[in-house]
């Protein structure tokens, strides 16, 4: 270990120390700061020592939003609870305290990969530090932690579920444990996303320490209920809260719902030569299509999802993040740890099951600050298969008494998410309003701000659209439904007689597009369902009775100028069957 001598007391200290064990005088002031820093008082450290370790071992010059003000708390042994969205910096709020306090910091974390990242950029940057996990052997672990007994790390990263272990617990007795820090602290409430019960053996490691650290949570997930959870099972004391805008108002949000939604993808990419995005889609299955697809269009991509080998995943994420393949198509598996700026566009090819997935894939847009878009590629089927995929979840590891719980609360985050699909109002008031900040009335930055909406009156159209579903026992799809309000001469409605039903021809003033609006429509609103089968049947659903009541009308939002999308030549018939067998496939 190499020594320096201490200006004040002049006795040899070790150069990585943070202050002089023999006088208290903040080290970082004269390691490699000498000539701006010896001026500074050091009996008042804590107001310019973080801003120096910034400067020393992360290359910043400045903090950003909330962090000094957090990291300021934890000096002064405030629990803290910091919410911020993804990418506003949570790591070195409780990295630059563990500088500053003697002895070790803990930080929990989920993700085996994310922890590994963070230990290997640590010690890149002259911060010892390791990690505790099931990648390790026993005798890794126990090597590690005897190094840490004797103070050879200042941070210690470890997974939940080893915290109950008998030697990571003999470590923490015979340890000075100056912090805990939870990170992505939503995992500990059954309201979070996702819910993991050794989250709740947290609580029990606090208790169990002779002498109880400050404790840190960050999150980006906001909900009031969230939060609470937090605070209540950790049992923050008095803890100082900071929650950081969630605002991004460089990115630009759209919902579309493109008829062929591969199609709408590749003109997108056409139409933005040289820029980096991602292509998110539900399946391993779709990404695959999708990725085959845009090569043979000769478009420069890569793709990633956890049915790779680890090799090929790496290298795919390092030709994106190098800019060596700009566009990445992928799972959800993708995205987490990964600090790439310029990304310019985040497509989802499906809808996420909730908004805070869907903020965090979507998030990984402009990080840059430059404005960059995210765009949700929308269609009815995607709430179906999303229902499905929940129905089908694996609770395993969950105690059978949440489960139900947590079922619930999975539904109604999906409903939450169909609802920004659905609404007509501003898509960033709609984010901002379900992660509690201050919604705004209108951003004048997304899809539905920069739309002109008119209100048209359909309620006689949208009845007969449901008495020729009734009239035809509710067996056809969309386009024979419209073909024969429309009264239209197809082989397909002479096949089934069309013109002897009463309904034929009752909209042959109105288009087939505009038709087809109001189907779609009355299907968002759940006055038809789709029933689940190959041919994309529509069927009628009890809150028809709506239409019955004498005072009831029937609204759509129609756009002044409606924007022409690239047309299709797949029919939702075929989506719809290669949805539901990719499902098939994933179960
Ligand atoms: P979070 O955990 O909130 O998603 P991270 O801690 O992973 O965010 O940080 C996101 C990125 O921001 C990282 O690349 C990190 O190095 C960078 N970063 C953090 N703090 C600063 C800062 N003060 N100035 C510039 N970049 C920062
Ligand atoms: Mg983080």
């Amino acid at each position: 270990m190499s020594l320096i001598q201490c200006p004040d007391c002049k006795k040899q200290i070790s150069r990585r120390a943070v202050s002089c064990p023999y006088c208290g005088c903040p080290a970082e002031f004269f390691c490699d700061f000498a000539d701006e820093t010896t001026t500074k008082k050091k009996n008042d450290p804590q107001d310019t020592l973080p801003k120096t370790l910034l400067k020393k071992y992360f290359g910043y010059d400045f903090f950003k939003e909330c962090q000094e003000e957090i990291i300021g708390s934890i000096i002064r042994g405030n629990d803290v609870l910091a919410v911020m969205p993804t990418g506003a910096g949570k790591s070195l709020c409780y990295q630059i305290p563990s500088l500053v306090f003697d002895g070790v910091t803990i930080v929990i974390s989920p993700l085996i990969s994310l922890m590994q990242d963070q230990v290997r950029a640590l010690n890149d940057s002259g911060v010892p530090s390791a990690y505790i996990n099931s990648s390790l052997s026993e005798k890794q672990i126990s090597v590690a932690l005897d190094r840490a007994v004797a103070g050879e790390y200042k941070l210690i990263y470890v997974a939940p579920e080893r915290l109950g272990s008998a030697a990571f617990m003999s470590f923490a007795a015979k340890t000075e444990l100056s912090m805990v820090a939870i990170d992505e602290a939503h995992c500990i409430s059954q309201w979070g996303q996702d819910f993991r019960p050794s989250y709740l053996k947290i609580a029990d490691f606090i208790k169990s320490l002779k002498r109880r650290p400050v404790i840190g949570a960050f999150t980006a997930t906001a909900t009031t209920e969230v939060k609470d959870d937090i605070c209540c099972i950790l049992g923050l004391n008095d803890p100082d809260i900071y929650v950081t805008g969630f605002d991004r108002p460089n990115l630009y949000f759209e919902v579309d719902r493109p008829k062929d939604k591969t199609e709408f993808v590749k003109e997108y990419i056409k139409t933005h030569p040289g820029e980096s995005g991602i292509l998110y889609c539900a399946t391993r299955k779709k990404t695959d299509e999708l990725y085959d697809t845009l090569i043979s269009d000769g478009i420069k991509a890569s793709k990633y999802h956890a049915g790779m080998s680890s090799e090929e995943r790496k290298n795919n994420q390092n030709g994106f993040i190098n800019d060596e393949l700009p566009i990445i198509v992928a799972t959800n598996a993708f995205g987490m740890g990964i600090d790439k700026s310029n990304v310019r566009f985040v497509i989802h090819y499906n809808m996420p099951q909730s908004m805070e997935n869907y903020y965090q894939e979507a998030g990984r847009a402009g990080r840059d600050g430059e404005p960059a878009s995210c765009v949700l590629l929308f269609s009815p089927q995607d709430v179906i298969i999303n229902r499905f995929l929940l129905e089908k979840k694996d609770f395993s590891d969950i105690p059978e008494e949440n489960i139900s719980n947590i079922r619930d609360r999975d539904m109604l985050r999906l409903h939450r998410m169909e609802g920004y699909c659905k609404t007509t109002g501003c898509l960033r008031s709609y984010i901002l309003s379900y992660f509690s900040d201050s919604p705004i009335r209108k951003c004048d930055n997304c899809g539905n701000c920069l739309k002109e909406y008119k209100e048209v009156d359909v309620t006689s159209e949208a009845k007969n659209v449901l008495n020729c579903i009734y009239e035809t026992s509710s067996k056809y799809g969309e386009t024979t439904i419209a073909g024969i309000l429309r009264g239209a001469n197809r082989a397909r409605l002479r096949e089934i007689d069309a013109t002897s039903l009463k309904t034929y021809g009752t909209l042959s003033g109105n288009s087939e597009k505009s038709i087809r609006a109001i189907i779609s429509s009355l299907l968002d609103d759940e006055y038809l369902t789709i029933t689940n089968n190959e041919y994309n049947v529509i069927g009628l659903s009890p809150k028809t009775a709506d239409f019955k009541k004498a005072d009831f009308k029937y609204y759509i939002k129609e756009t002044e100028e409606p924007k022409e999308k690239p047309s299709s030549k797949r029919t939702q018939n075929s989506y719809l069957t290669s949805l539901g067998f990719e499902l098939f496939e994933r179960l």
